[in-house]
């Protein structure tokens, strides 16, 4: 019998991970099967046939055939079938939310969220898909118009990580659409039944609606296949959100190709606490960017600096709030918990490692530092570490776990350094009412990362901005602003509708 959750959203116990078009799911079962967990108790939560070779041909045929039609769809008309996607998904929220809980064990008002996120980039890219602008200039030579326009890529590919099981399809995706491609997704293994579930709500939202397929879906049963995929030249843009490690690997793979790449990678963000701050705003935005969904954010608050004029207020505050927490840790889709498990086995292992790494560093553990034995599932305690410095090897190291490490700083200046003095530059944030230390910190001699935030923490951001960051993130934006423009390419544009045949620069080619 499927899990009550999978049933909810039509799920069986075995499900195709293949999406091929024209509503058919491969059902081959000879290029492996992935079996998720439910890491709030390690039972398997189904079966998912991965994507042989000959099927993955299939799709990408498919999918080239299909944006030969697309990219003449008027864009406004794109983001009708993008609008029904949406409708579709807000019906299916409370379902597809549980199942985000069930399979990537973040808490349920954070699968939700999660679902929510993809609403509003839909209705986000509904709004898009009527300003697809681009601007006009002035020649400099008489009687000749120019102007740049935004044509679409053709085939995007997107590949995801477990800890945004769906909504960082969605992100990519549905701007993609309205842009005029066609995606191909190959989700994380070990999240692949919420991709097939929102592959589902949306591919039967667009035949309901008389559209054709936009969306092609892969699984890997190992990773020859995303390999190849990020290998094909058919494959115009690949969309990468994961671990600096392999999307380092990702991203000099497509460069040799000579294709174009969007990397969303690792970040190690800090949150600085400067003497000025409100409390009662900074204690609940550590406590949340640390340890919602259990520190397995990309915007997770790894790192704290606070000033040594509060620093021991601020780390008892911490410290007891923490306890509180430590009560409330359990079943995810059980809304009174506020911290589930980790998504892995390895991913506990990961958080014992890094810990130990920390004793051995001379560092002191304020706080959790331990698995939660007594129980099924991959629980540990959320861990708060005091005693190491900045250029400590852990501290520079993304351990995706519910680890902060706290540090004190005496002037603002060594307090920034401190925090851009990281590999990674995702989200960072400062917590002052001080108006010169907030200007400073948002300086182009502030905060050297893609997201710099000041009284609210660096976890979790609005689809309405450009989400990315600098350095070992990758550097790569999507979501709202103008990331759209990444799905596009750029066509300038020149018309001479004079009687001479005037060369830019007054170059003379007298014949
Ligand atoms: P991961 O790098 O292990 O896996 C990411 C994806 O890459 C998976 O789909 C995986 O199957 C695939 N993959 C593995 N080997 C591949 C290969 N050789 N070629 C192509 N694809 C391959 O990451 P994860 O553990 O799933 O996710 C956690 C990481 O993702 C963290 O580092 C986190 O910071 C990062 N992340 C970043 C963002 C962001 O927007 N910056 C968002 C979410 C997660």
């Amino acid at each position: 019998m499927p899990h009550p959750v999978l049933t909810a959203l039509g799920l069986q116990a075995t499900e195709s991970g293949t999406y091929l078009g024209n509503g058919e799911w491969a059902d081959g079962r000879d290029a492996g099967i992935l079996e998720p967990v439910n890491p709030t108790n390690g039972e398997v939560l189904g079966q998912v046939l991965a994507t042989s070779e000959a099927d993955y041909e299939r799709i990408v045929t498919r999918a080239q055939a299909a944006f030969r039609e697309w990219r003449k769809t008027p864009a406004p008309r794109r983001g009708e079938a993008v609008r029904l996607c949406a409708e579709a998904l807000r019906t299916h929220k409370d379902a597809l939310g549980s199942l985000v809980a069930l399979e990537m064990g973040k808490s349920k008002p954070e699968g939700d969220g999660e679902v929510q996120e993809m609403i509003d980039i839909g209705e986000f890219a509904v709004g898009l898909s009527r300003q697809l602008y681009g601007l006009t200039m002035h020649s400099e030579r008489p009687g000749h118009r120019m102007y740049e326009q935004w044509h679409p890529m053709g085939v995007v590919g997107i590949i995801s990580a477990f800890n945004f099981p769906v909504a960082v399809w969605a992100w990519n995706a549905l701007v993609a659409a309205v842009c005029g491609n066609i995606s191909i997704w190959k989700p994380s293994p070990k999240t692949p039944l919420s991709a097939i579930a929102s592959m589902k709500i949306c591919n039967d939202a667009l035949k309901a609606g008389g559209f054709p397929d936009i969306f092609f879906l892969f699984n890997d049963a190992g990773s020859d296949l995303a390999q190849a995929f990020v290998d094909d030249k058919r494959v115009a843009l690949i969309s990468f959100t994961g671990s600096t490690k392999v999307g380092r690997h990702v991203g000099e793979r497509v460069a040799k190709r000579m294709g174009r790449s969007l990397l969303e990678l690792g970040g190690n963000n800090a949150i600085i606490v400067d003497p000025t701050a409100d409390l009662k705003l900074a204690i609940p935005a550590i406590v949340f960017g640390a340890v919602g969904t259990a520190g397995q954010r990309c915007t997770t608050t790894r790192r704290l600096f606070v000033h040594e004029s509060i620093y021991d207020d601020v780390l008892a505050k911490l410290k007891t709030a923490y306890g509180q927490v430590e009560k409330r840790i359990g079943d995810p889709t059980d809304a009174a918990n506020l911290m589930g498990p980790l998504n892995s086995r390895e991913g506990v292992q990961a958080y014992l490692d890094a810990i130990e790494k920390a004793k051995a560093s001379g560092g002191t553990i304020e706080s959790g530092g331990k698995a939660l034995t007594d129980r099924k599932g991959n629980f540990v305690l959320p861990a708060l570490v005091s005693g190491l410095t900045n250029d400590a090897e852990v501290v520079q190291t993304e351990t995706f776990a519910p680890i902060l490490y706290v540090m004190k700083y005496s002037d603002l200046d060594d307090a920034i350094a401190m925090q851009n003095d990281v590999p990674q530059g995702l989200s960072s944030a400062l917590f002052t009412t001080d108006l010169r230390a907030s200007e400073q910190f948002l300086s182009a001699w502030g905060s050297d990362c893609g997201i710099a935030n000041i009284n609210i923490g660096t976890s979790g951001a609005e689809i309405g901005g450009a989400f990315g960051g600098e350095k070992e993130t990758g550097g790569g934006r999507e979501s709202g602003s103008d990331a759209w423009r990444a799905y596009m390419r750029r066509q300038t544009n020149t018309i001479n509708y004079s009687d001479a045949l005037p060369l830019a620069q007054g170059i003379k080619f007298d014949l």
